[in-house]
């Protein structure tokens, strides 16, 4: 298994004076140059960036954070009675955990020897700990937490046919990417 590198804090902001992001403070043995930049990766629809972005600055406001905010009197999720967590809601409510077990499905297509550990990291966190096929793991990775934060059906159906149409869309542009295009295969979404 893999071995996550820890960065120091100080070196996660290369200009002075820049404001050190509330989450980054609060989980400083994350690799937050890596997630950001995945983040911010070229071919990846904006939509997927956007939840992505609210997913990882944990601004989306799930009943646990309202509760611990005084917003509302129960933490319990709407739906199953759990506690309504980010993490909850991306690989444990109801039908959304289907969805997980696909996600997983697809990384160990692209990453056969992938363990627990590593599909935490790259899905949850958005930080593969493998350089190999990068942009299909960061896709996908982003892909999932949109599809999981956004739609509230979470169906299979639903969830590939989405990243079915993001892929082809990317089929239609230039040749520069054909890397990509190499990598979006592994996934064997068109069979
Ligand atoms: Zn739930």
């Amino acid at each position: 298994m893999t071995r996550i590198k820890t960065q120091r804090l100080s070196t996660l902001t290369s200009k002075k004076n820049v404001q050190i992001p509330r989450i980054v403070e609060k989980f400083p043995n994350q690799r937050w140059r890596n997630i950001w930049r995945n983040m911010h990766m070229a071919n990846i629809p904006n939509a997927w960036k956007t939840t992505v972005y609210c997913y990882l600055n944990q601004i989306i406001p799930t009943e646990e954070k309202r509760h611990r905010h005084n917003l509302t009197d129960s933490p319990a999720c709407k739906k199953c009675g759990w506690t309504d967590t980010l993490k909850h809601r991306v690989t444990n409510c109801g039908a959304a955990k289907t969805i997980w077990e696909a996600a997983k499905a697809l990384l160990v297509k692209i990453w056969p020897d992938s363990q627990l550990q590593d599909w935490f990291q790259t899905l949850l966190v958005l930080d593969p700990p493998t350089k190999q096929n990068k942009f299909v793991t960061v896709w996908l990775a982003s892909g999932f937490l949109h599809y999981q934060l956004t739609k509230p059906l979470h169906k299979i159906e639903e969830f590939l046919h989405m990243l079915k149409e993001e892929a082809a869309r990317l089929e239609t542009k230039d040749d520069k990417l054909s890397q990509i295009l190499k990598e979006l295969r592994l996934l064997e979404l068109n069979r």
